[in-house]
This record gives structure tokens, sequence and C-alpha cells, in this order.
């Protein structure tokens, strides 16, 4: 083989020059010899590019400097895999994409082209982690609508994702540590070979990072996070809706890397919780306002009564006036849901009368109604007709359903 050219008299530095020195020599030449600018030399472009890379991949490992500082190129013959640099010996494309990308993005019109690059294509860099927000949990719970008038703390019990306190979210057990990865070797990356056309796609055994765990933690299994119970506390506002979501910061799933592992360093998503109502036995709700049916008894519809009505509230006293006919509607102000935005705000409480027939009577009792019906001259075999009936029939039924259903 030729002499080699002193790797330092490649990159044009000093014997003492810092890692910063060295690393921006490189880019200088990564960068002079990018085949775009040199459209007539291609090929001794490459060559250059090359002589510098390997230079770089040496230089660039205080280990392998060191090595090289005190052996020469014999030094280091064993740091390549066979015997001498190739392109599958360089780690640092990534000191270096972002150039090729500026310089693709010029020339092709935007990001996403295929990088073509002394025979080396890159489909997908080498991923570069960050860490984003945790992400949001749902939940549902339900109340009764006593609780919904009202309002409540309540304790939610939900299971999440926390980073193990065994080995601190890194899945390693307690006093090992990482090792190469042996698909990769370390580079996070890999490379398929087709004809002379190099594809190369991030390493899918390490995830791109180059280093596998050695031992893995036994509290999770090396997955460095654990799910555990977490119990806390939430106040339900007064007249909450049904459906309605509560949003309680930061108590959703700790925040993770791009690659999806977890991690302290970050916010946490949030917790939201749904609020469902149960049905009531006795009152529907619309909006703010309540609905309800009371049962009230042909003597007390007739001649009138005081009955006490249960609301959400407590007991009230409802004054049917005599002659209150069935289907009637009582409005009770104030007496239906809060306003959750404004719980003195109350909406209607809505009480329809139910006139209850009796099924069954005594002797005496019929005798009594017989005789009320011959003292009002009715007649029981026949319909008490008169003109218009059928039109009044259904006036008081949309007069029924106006006060039952309307105007709210
Ligand atoms: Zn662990
Ligand atoms: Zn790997």
């Amino acid at each position: 083989m030729a002499t080699k050219r002193d790797y330092y008299e490649i990159l044009g530095v000093s014997r003492n020059a810092s890692q910063e020195e060295i690393k921006k020599a490189y880019r200088r030449l990564a960068m002079k010899y990018h085949p775009d600018r040199n459209p007539e030399n291609k090929k001794e472009a490459e060559e250059k590019f090359k002589e510098a890379s390997e230079a770089y991949e040496v230089l660039s490992d205080p280990e392998k400097r060191a090595l090289y500082d005190r052996y020469g190129h014999e030094g280091v013959k064993g740091v390549f895999s066979g015997g001498r640099f190739t392109w599958d010996d360089f780690h640092h494309f990534d000191d270096i994409s972002d150039m090729f990308e500026d310089l693709i993005s010029s020339f092709f019109g935007g990001r996403g082209s295929t990088s073509s690059f002394w025979g080396t294509t890159t489909r997908e860099r080498r991923r570069r982690e960050y860490t984003q927000p945790g992400r949001d949990i749902k939940l549902s719970h339900r109340i009764s609508l006593e609780d919904a008038v009202s309002g409540k703390d309540e304790t939610i019990v939900f299971r999440r994702a926390e980073i193990c306190p065994a080995c601190d979210g890194n899945g390693m057990r307690p006093g090992s540590g990482y090792r190469t990865c042996p698909r990769c070797n370390g580079t996070g990356m890999r490379r398929f070979s087709q004809g002379f056309l190099t594809v190369t796609s991030t390493c899918d055994y390490c995830g791109g990072a180059g280093k596998i765990i050695d031992s893995p933690c036994e509290k999770c299994g090396g997955e460095g996070v654990i799910e555990v119970e977490r119990r806390i506390k939430i106040h339900i506002p007064p007249g909450v809706e049904n459906g309605q979501i509560l949003r309680v910061p930061g108590e959703g799933e700790p925040a993770s890397t791009t690659s999806g592992r977890y991690v302290k360093s970050g916010p946490r998503g949030d917790l939201y919780v749904v609020v469902y109502i149960e049905r009531h036995p006795f009152f529907e709700r619309e909006g703010n306002d309540l609905y309800c049916e009371i049962p009230v008894s042909f003597l007390q519809a007739t001649l009138g009564a005081e009955v006490s009505i249960p609301t959400l509230y407590g007991k009230e006293t409802l004054r049917i006036p005599p002659g209150t006919q069935p289907g009637h509607v009582f409005v009770l102000k104030g007496k239906g849901m809060p306003d959750f935005r404004n719980p003195q705000k109350r909406g209607r409480l809505y009480v329809k009368v139910q006139v209850k027939i009796p099924t069954h009577l005594t002797e005496r009792q019929r005798e009594i109604l017989q005789e009320f019906a011959r003292v009002s001259g009715e007649k029981l075999n026949e319909i008490k007709t008169e003109k218009g009936w059928f039109d009044k029939i259904k006036d008081s039924f949309e007069q029924v359903k106006r006060d039952v259903f309307g105007n709210h």
C-alpha cells in the first residue's frame, strides 16, 4: 500500500488541535469535496472526502486518537472492521448530515429528497431524540344527581406509568451498564447494500441508540417504567353537566422521548375526567331544569290540598288548588339544577300532576259517588258532548304540551 498521509495533515490541523478544531476542519472539507461542488472531478473528490472521513473517524475519538498518536497508522488498523477504513467504519454522519440537508434542499427544493452521497443513500437519518410531553389519560366517573347538585370532592383511583424507582428509569439493574448494540456496532444505523447503492436506516434492534442494556432492572424488566395505582382528589363543581370533562393538569403519563422511553425531565400529560350523572328515579334533567311527576288523588285534585313533595333541596310544600286538572304543571323557580358557571343561579323544577283514579271501591264509596253523580245531574252512560267538544280536547292537549315542554 502506498504511504498513507498523516491524519492531522489531511485535516489541516496541528497535532494538539482541540476536538472542536478537528470537527470544524472536517466540516470544512466535507463542504469542499461535496459532489455538487465538484461536478468535473467527482471521483477524486470522493477519494479526498473518504480520506478526510477516515482521519476524522480516528481523531474525533480520544481513544483512537491516542493510539494513532503513539503508534501511527499501524496502531489504528484494528479499529476498522476489515483492517482498512470503509464507510461502514464511519460513525459520524450526524456531524455533517445537516450540511447535506442544506445542500440537498438548495438543489432539489426541500427535505425528503433522497440524498445521494458517494454511493450512500440516506433515507432516514438517525433519529434525534427529543422529549415530548406525556400522554393524557381519560377516565370516566359516575355520580348521583344529588351529588351533581351539591358538587363533591371525589377520590379518583386509576393506574398510570411511573418512572421505575429501582433503576430511576434507565432500565438497568443497579451497577450494570450498557453494551454496544451487536446489530449496528454502536452506530445506531444499519446499512443495506444493493449493488452500488446503500440504504441507511435506524437500527431497529437498539432503536437508534447504538447501545443496549447489558442487564435489565428486575423491578421493571428493563422498561424503565412500572404501572402504579394513583389516587387523587378532584373537585366536581355543583351543577356539573352530564358528560362534562374536568381537566387535572399534570396527572397524565410521564414525558417520553421520541423513541417512546419515559423520562423524568419533561411535563407529564393531563388527566381528563368525564363526569356521567346517573339516571334519577324521580327527576329528569334538561339543561338546568328538572322534571318530575307527582301522583294526586282525584279527591286532592278536586277538593284541593297541601302536599309535601321532594325536591333536590329537601321537602317542599305544594298547594294544589281545588279543581286542578290532570297533567297540570306547577313551576317551582330556583328548585332546578345550579348553573355550574354560577351556582347561585338555578333552573326550575316542573312538577306535573298525575291524577290517580281509584281502581277498587267499597260498597259505601260506590254509593256515595253514585249519589254525587245524581246530585250533579250526570248521566253515567252518556258522554257529555257540547258544541266544539273535540276541538276543546285538542286545545287542552296543546296547552299541556306547551306547559310541559314549551318556552324553556
Ligand atoms: Zn427499573
Ligand atoms: Zn443497534
